[in-house]
């Protein structure tokens, strides 16, 4: 564990927190700052920063604890729909530095944002982007 992570801490229980679920290698709890009721993180219990630093096997496992979790808060709270959010890089809006997924339960006619407007893609960015792959 790294010192001083809170997600590292809430994961392995030495700080409590709302937890909605939990098994060997995950800890799932309410945002204490939710967007919307019901928003929840998913938390690896080992310690990597980002999803960059996540091992493939954790990675595979979050999507589909995310489906269940997200089936059960939209079922349980009666919500219209749930964005899946997961930060990467204070750029990306991280700003807790231990891997994460947001569960953020969408109600019809909210005002929760999780929002971009939309730009134009250039030929030559695609050109230029394509050829990475
Ligand atoms: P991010 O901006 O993706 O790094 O998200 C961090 C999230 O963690 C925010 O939604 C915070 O409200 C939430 N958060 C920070 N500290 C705690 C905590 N101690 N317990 C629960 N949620 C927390
Ligand atoms: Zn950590």
């Amino acid at each position: 564990m790294e010192c001083n992570c809170i997600f590292c801490k809430i994961a392995n229980g030495e700080i409590p927190s709302a937890t909605l679920y939990e098994d060997e290698e995950f800890r799932v709890i309410l945002d204490l700052g939710p967007a919307s009721r019901g928003h929840a993180l998913i938390l690896p219990k080992k310690h990597a920063a980002n999803l960059f630093e996540l091992p493939d096997e954790t990675a595979e496992k979050v999507m589909v604890l995310a489906k269940k979790i997200a089936g059960r808060l939209k079922e349980g709270l009666g919500a219209d729909g749930i964005n899946l959010v997961q930060n990467n890089g204070e750029a990306a809006g991280q700003t807790v530095f231990h891997f994460h997924m947001h569960l953020i339960p969408r109600y019809d006619g909210d005002t929760v944002q999780v929002t971009w407007t939309p730009g134009t893609l250039t030929d030559a960015d695609k050109e230029e982007i394509l050829k990475l792959f």
